[in-house]
């Protein structure tokens, strides 16, 4: 099983990736972790996006593309591979398409877990969170018992400064311009498939089960 995973941030991509891992017995890849790896192991192409990001400056996409391959090319992902996080540009994808092709693999699927972003922003406005004991609520989906104050510690809560609509829309809007072409890349090869991320967790996890034909 080849697989990619992409959804609005907010979506709960990270936890249908935790039930993917799981369930199909294959490595889940994120690039977050890929650089960690890369650069904890010091590898060749791990020390040079280590000097970007010392620098501050962003990787290249040939250093990304780089870590990824050597990332595939381990052993553990000769059955299988869950993709997190790349490819984030076309750029990105024609090279993971090439290396895939001379390899002679390709992807099953790429999903797409899907929020409508309207809601997301509704999620993350109404998110608040206790600074002294960490216990998140909701205004809406989860609120404490007596508004405004912890359940578990009596602190008050606050919203965190990130979590404005302002803040939330721009995100999502950045993350839709981003990813569209992508998107239209995969549906393109007919390997893209949308699950509706708009419900309880256990049930998006059975319907990417079904889509991916289990
Ligand atoms: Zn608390």
């Amino acid at each position: 099983m080849k697989l990619l995973i992409m959804g609005r941030p907010g979506a709960g991509k990270g936890t249908q990736a935790v039930n993917i891992r799981e369930y199909y017995q294959i490595p889940h890849i994120s690039t977050g972790d890929m650089f960690r790896a890369a650069i904890k192991n010091q590898t060749k192409l791990g020390k040079e996006a280590q000097r970007y990001m010392d620098q501050g400056a962003l990787v290249p996409d040939e250093v990304t593309i780089g870590i990824v391959e050597e990332r595939l090319s381990e052993p553990d992902c000769q059955k299988g591979f869950l993709l997190d996080g790349f490819p984030r540009t076309i750029a990105q994808a024609e090279a993971l398409d090439k290396y895939l092709t001379k390899n002679g693999v390709q992807l099953d699927a790429v999903l797409d877990v899907d929020v409508p972003a309207d809601i997301l922003v509704r999620r993350m406005v109404g998110r608040r969170v206790c600074k002294n004991c960490g216990a998140t609520y909701h205004v809406e989906f989860n609120p404490p018992k007596a508004e405004g104050i912890c359940d578990v510690c009596g602190k008050p809560l606050i919203q965190r400064a990130d979590d404005t609509e302002q803040t939330a829309v721009n995100r999502l809007a950045v993350y839709d311009k981003q990813t569209a072409p992508l998107l239209e890349f995969y549906a393109k090869k007919n390997i893209l498939k949308t699950v509706n991320g708009n419900q309880p967790l256990s049930k998006v996890f059975e319907d990417i089960k079904v889509v991916l034909g289990d």
